[in-house]
């Protein structure tokens, strides 16, 4: 199955191993060997595998209104938007299929509240050096890594970088066509780097000050991911506009942006829309998700199972580690040694794995483990990570 004579685009490297079917937190290959789940589907399983009341939803909504798309109002879309602006105290959601479209139509809100407020020409967003935020060209331009800035060319204008967690460098952005700073509360992709408080707070003191609107994307580290809501509850802000996907969904396509009272009223009918936004199953999907993942009991878990990783590796005292990040069960581990031989390493001890950059090893596990395979997974991988360093 895993070679290059398929017709499938060549954009993936696809890890060697066959995944036929999962339970929980594991994976089985074709050879029915079993593999502890690291992965969540790159943060989107947050209740891992064959969960019973997702499944229910899933089915239960296919079988009774699987799509009507936009012209009408559906029950499912509508409980889950009043879920979400409750849980989030936003005012307002609009519901895509995935976080680059989460991030364009935010971008697409704040350029929108600057024009009608200001006119044609304050319309530059700050992103941060090192953040990811899609796929898109206005997504990849907003990236803020050189290497996602070639061969597509021409890329929309008006985006600017920041370096992460240095306000001078910020401060001297800071020009009268800003009407936004886009950023990830940790960045994920760029290697799982958290914003330091300070940083955020004077951040957002400054934008409010100036009415530049303030976007956390929390697409990777929003829904329970960080042992809270959202990344940037670490912090005591409050943005303009949130952005989710991934992990919403539990395993089927969907994302968004929610925005506060202020830009409640900016975007009119015609302004922005997506045929399958807001469909019936993917939302009724991602209500089990919310009903199970959003509450204290669970954060305080999630919370504790990320220190448990984090101590367990720090007490291995390998001379390959050089830093451990992240909050709850988003963790990026730093090494001296390629990501990707750690990554194949653990495959073949029967754990999946993510990197973020040549160095990195991302963890991003279902939020729903139990300590067993918690643990199971913790050992394959230390053990990998000692047999690497002694080569
Ligand atoms: N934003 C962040 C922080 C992400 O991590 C990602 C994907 O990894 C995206 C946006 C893009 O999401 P999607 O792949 O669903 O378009």
């Amino acid at each position: 199955m895993i070679n290059n004579s398929n017709p499938l685009m060549n954009t993936y490297s696809y890890l060697p191993v066959n995944l036929v079917k999962g339970n929980k937190c594991k994976l089985y290959d074709n050879n029915n060997k079993e593999y502890i789940d690291f992965t969540s589907g790159i943060g989107v399983n947050s209740l891992g595998y064959n969960h019973t009341a997702w499944i229910e939803a899933v089915k239960v909504s296919a079988s009774t209104l699987h799509h009507i798309s936009n012209l009408f109002l559906n029950e499912n879309t509508l409980k889950l938007a009043n879920k979400l602006t409750s849980l989030s105290k936003m005012d307002k959601v609009f519901f895509s299929n995935s976080g680059a479209e989460a991030n364009e139509g935010a971008i697409k809100l704040a350029r929108k509240y600057s024009f009608d407020k200001y006119g044609f020409d304050r319309n530059k967003i700050l992103t941060l050096k090192q953040s990811f935020h899609g796929r898109t060209l206005a997504t990849l331009k907003a990236t803020g890594q050189d290497k996602f800035h070639n061969y597509f060319f021409p890329f929309p204008d008006g985006f600017d970088y920041v370096e992460a967690n240095n306000i001078d460098n910020f401060k001297s952005k800071l020009t009268n066509n800003v009407c936004a700073i886009l950023m990830e509360s940790i960045q994920g992709e760029g290697g799982v780097f958290p914003l330091d408080n300070i940083f955020v707070q004077e951040v957002v003191e400054i934008c409010n000050k100036k009415d530049i609107l303030v976007i956390f994307d929390e697409v990777q580290c929003g829904i329970g991911r960080t042992g809270k809501l959202f990344g940037f509850n670490h912090f005591n802000i409050n943005p303009d506009i949130i952005t989710f996907a991934k992990g919403i969904g539990g395993g089927l396509p969907i994302g968004g942006f929610l925005c506060n009272k202020k830009l409640s009223t900016v975007l009119n009918p015609g302004d922005h829309g997506t045929t399958y936004g807001g469909n019936p199953v993917a939302c009724s999907a991602a209500l089990v998700v919310l009903d199970t993942i959003c509450n204290d009991e669970i954060y305080r878990e999630i919370s504790k199972k990320g220190e448990l990783i984090k101590k367990s590796l720090e007490a291995l005292n390998s001379p390959v580690i050089k830093e451990i990040r992240g909050h709850g069960l988003m963790i990026g581990i730093e090494t001296t040694l390629e990501s990707s031989l750690i990554q194949r390493e653990a495959l073949s001890k029967g754990l999946l794995t993510l990197t973020a950059g040549k160095n990195v090893i991302r963890l991003l596990p279902p939020l729903i483990i139990d300590y067993e395979d918690l643990s199971k997974g913790i050992e394959i991988l230390s053990n990998s990570i000692n047999k690497l360093s002694k080569n």
